[in-house]
């Protein structure tokens, strides 16, 4: 599944942390994914969004997507990690 985080409304009340311990809060007090977890296959990371590949737990990263009180969370269960490559080569 793929999943994005909205830096510019994260406000970092880390309710996702609570629910999938693949969140992290990163330098600047905002959420992040950690790389290093367990079920991470890859993670992005601009100014405006983290965009990251999860496999495993699809609940975990959907009860962090609505617990998080600003919707800066999207997880889209229907992305593999095949499919996210697939649509970086179609950007390129
Ligand atoms: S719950 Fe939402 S607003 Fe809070 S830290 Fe996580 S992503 Fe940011």
């Amino acid at each position: 599944m793929r999943v994005e985080i909205d830096r510019a409304a994260c406000d970092g009340i880390f309710a996702c942390l609570v629910h999938d311990d693949r969140f992290a809060e990163d330098e600047a007090g905002l959420a992040t994914v950690d790389p290093d977890a367990a079920g991470v296959v890859d993670v992005e990371r601009t100014e405006e969004r983290v965009i990251a590949t999860f496999e495993g737990d699809a609940d975990a990263a959907a009860l962090a997507e609505r617990a998080c009180p600003p919707g800066a969370i999207t997880v889209r269960e229907d992305v593999t990690a095949q499919s996210t490559d697939a649509a970086r080569e179609g950007d390129a």
